[in-house]
């Protein structure tokens, strides 16, 4: 939307107060190459922050900044969840590419099994296209528990909650599902909408 109104190409860029900028897109757009000479960046597995992910996985984005001579920032935790991908580009840069950079590490619900769930993937599965949630919040509260808040329109019917469990199940496996219509979703005071998130087990 934002590219077809103003007719100019867009790039995604990442980055953070702390560190300055730690990577952008080229004109290509196929990930976000990190600049060598800013920043170095590590891949950590989820909740194992001295555990380096293995080439491609999702984990935790921590960062060297090169870019602060007076308060060093060293393997600085940002608790932003990406991969990271060393194949050449076709821009003919050499570095190395963010890729996936889909949350927070409290965005990732856990499933029955073990496993990490993206909030996007949970997200798109349950209310894209679906007319009758107008808006939802999804908190895991423990390893085996989801609370859904969902915000319905006139016609939410029994329907639609079945999508709701069978979306989250599809998901996470075998978990208690609590679903609570409600008329509204209040903002997180920094003004941010989360939809999804975890409140357990969160590493330190
Ligand atoms: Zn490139």
């Amino acid at each position: 939307m934002i590219r077809e109104s103003f007719d100019c190409n867009i790039f995604n860029l990442y980055g953070a107060t702390e560190t300055y900028w730690i990577a952008r897109e080229c004109e290509y757009h196929t990930g976000l190459h990190i600049p060598i000479d800013r920043n170095i960046v590590h891949i950590a597995k989820l909740n194992q922050p001295n555990q380096p992910a293995v080439l491609g996985e999702q984990g935790e984005v921590i960062v060297t900044s090169l870019g602060r001579w007076t308060t060093p920032f060293i393997r600085y935790r940002l608790h932003d969840v990406a991969s990271i991908d060393f194949s050449p580009c076709p821009c003919g840069r050499n570095t190395a590419r963010l890729k996936t950079i889909e949350g927070r590490i409290q965005d990732f619900l856990m499933s029955s099994s073990g496993g990490w769930v993206s909030p996007g993937a949970i997200s798109t599965d349950l209310a894209y296209g679906r007319t009758a949630i107008l808006d939802y919040r999804i908190v895991q509260e423990t390893s085996n528990k989801v609370k859904v808040w969902i915000v319905p329109s006139p016609d939410f019917s029994n329907k639609d909650r079945q999508h709701i469990i069978a979306a989250i199940t599809q998901h996470l496996g075998s978990i208690y599902i609590e679903i609570e219509l409600i008329a509204h979703i209040p903002r997180d005071p920094s003004g941010k909408r989360r939809r999804v998130y975890r409140v357990f087990g969160l590493a330190i």
